[in-house]
């Protein structure tokens, strides 16, 4: 590996303009962190891709480079673009390794984070490096939110989160309470109460939109957010169809034919899919089938019934089939998620957007004073380095709030 990422390294024409840098949504100084490599210092190179971006090593294994730094690399323009993912992921697992740093000195303030997936952990990560003393809230067993109980395991192996949680919270001094659901017995009013400062919510989007058509309570029919979480629970037979085209279809579909699925049909609303054309195309490799411009209609305890469109090259509808039977052992719903209410409904003072995510502004401030939120719970579902991206901004809100406060 390490020649491979040399020979990446060596690609690179060190840009005075980087595209790539501009690329990438969290601006990784790109062309620096090569320079870094290629002159032995790994160590300067992976500190500056853990400051920049406290979720690097993730980020190198699950971002859309095709779409973002790779797919801004000049070199890409005649040929194979420098393939920084490989590079990112070699000097970022590398240098975490050797992390052992201990906590930053305490400035005695207590901040709570709500949920550990990229948006939590950004905000505790950066919170702890100025000093705070910081307690994650996480209502799963482990921490990762959608790393470790939505994307699967030959995607983002869960010891680069073991590690994670060791090297960048433990060490650090972060504290963290497992299988604790804010809002059930523990309220944000409990939290203000035993001296938090200030609570950041980073609870993501875990309430699967449903389709509301006939069929979709029968036993065999479940959702894709909670098939992930733990796919082995499922008997799903040997014919699966997935209804929906993003990449947490693409993680069902693959997921469930390294299960044992025999046949693994994807049904695509549109004659296009959601999903990365990387996804896509490794799906395809894996096996599954799509089928494009499927409107299901109903579901049986034998398959499902649906309608296919034909559209124009605008997405406009030319023609809509007959209701028609494709036979199934089990479905799978994957057509996004929204975002739970519990913690909105028992606070006093905390309002959702109309898009029924949570209402903040533009720096990441709810409506309730000291309370402030990122990532999927505020945007809807989106991307890892997104949710990396708005925190770390949110994080300098919550400090500067914490700050003030410590001055009155
Ligand atoms: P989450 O990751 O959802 O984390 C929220 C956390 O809050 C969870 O741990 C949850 O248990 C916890 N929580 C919720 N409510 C409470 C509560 N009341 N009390 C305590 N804890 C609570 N993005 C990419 O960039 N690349 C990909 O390849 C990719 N693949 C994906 C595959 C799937 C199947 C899915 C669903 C999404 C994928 N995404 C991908 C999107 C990406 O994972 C999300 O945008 C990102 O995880 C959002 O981070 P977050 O911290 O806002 O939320």
């Amino acid at each position: 590996m390490a020649l491979h990422v040399m020979d990446e390294a060596n690609h690179c024409l060190g840009c005075k303009v980087p595209r790539c840098q501009q690329g990438c949504p969290i601006h990784t100084n790109i062309p620096e962190v090569i320079r870094l490599l290629k002159a032995n210092k790994l160590d300067e190179a992976g500190r500056m891709l853990f400051e920049n971006n406290p979720l690097t090593t993730v980020c190198s294994l699950v971002c859309n480079h095709e779409n973002q730094c790779e797919g801004h690399c000049v070199r890409g323009i005649k040929g194979a673009p420098v393939h920084f993912s490989v590079i990112e992921n070699y000097i970022s697992s590398t240098y975490a390794s050797q992390m052992t740093q201990g906590p930053a000195p305490s400035n005695g303030k207590k901040a709570a984070i709500i949920g550990s997936g990229p948006a939590g952990l950004t905000i505790a990560v950066i919170l702890a490096r100025y000093g705070y003393d910081v307690t994650i809230f996480e209502s799963h067993d482990k921490i990762g939110g959608v790393l470790r109980y939505g994307i699967p395991e030959f995607r983002l192996p869960k010891s680069v989160l073991d590690d994670f949680e060791y090297r960048h919270l433990r060490l650090k001094g972060i504290k963290v309470r497992p299988n604790t659901d804010v809002g059930k017995a523990l309220k944000i009013e409990d939290l203000f109460r035993d001296g938090y400062k200030a609570i950041f919510i980073g609870t993501g989007v875990w309430k699967p939109k449903a389709m509301g058509i006939p069929g979709e309570s029968l036993g065999h029919v479940n959702y894709a957010i909670d098939y992930l979480v733990d796919p082995d629970v499922y008997d799903l037979g040997d014919n699966l169809v997935v209804i929906g085209a993003g990449n947490s279809a693409m993680d069902v579909a693959r997921t469930a034919l390294r299960k044992g699925v025999r046949h693994v049909s994807v049904f695509c609303r549109r004659y296009q899919t959601a999903a990365s054309v990387r996804e896509v195309d490794y799906a395809k490799a894996d096996g599954v089938e799509f089928y494009y411009g499927m409107r299901p209609s109903r579901i049986t305890d034998d398959g499902v019934y649906y309608k296919k469109v034909e559209m124009d090259e605008e997405g406009n509808i030319t023609s809509t089939s007959e209701e028609q039977f494709f036979p199934c052992s089990s479905v799978i719903i994957a057509i996004s998620q929204g975002a739970q209410n519990r913690i909105v409904s028992t606070t006093t003072g905390l309002e959702m957007s109309s898009h029924g995510l949570l209402a903040t502004d533009e720096h990441g401030h709810t409506t309730r004073e000291g309370i402030f939120a990122s990532g999927d719970v505020v945007l809807g579902a989106r991307t890892v380095v997104e949710a990396v991206k708005y925190s770390k901004q949110v994080a300098e809100e919550m400090d500067e709030y914490l700050t003030k406060r410590r001055e009155k």
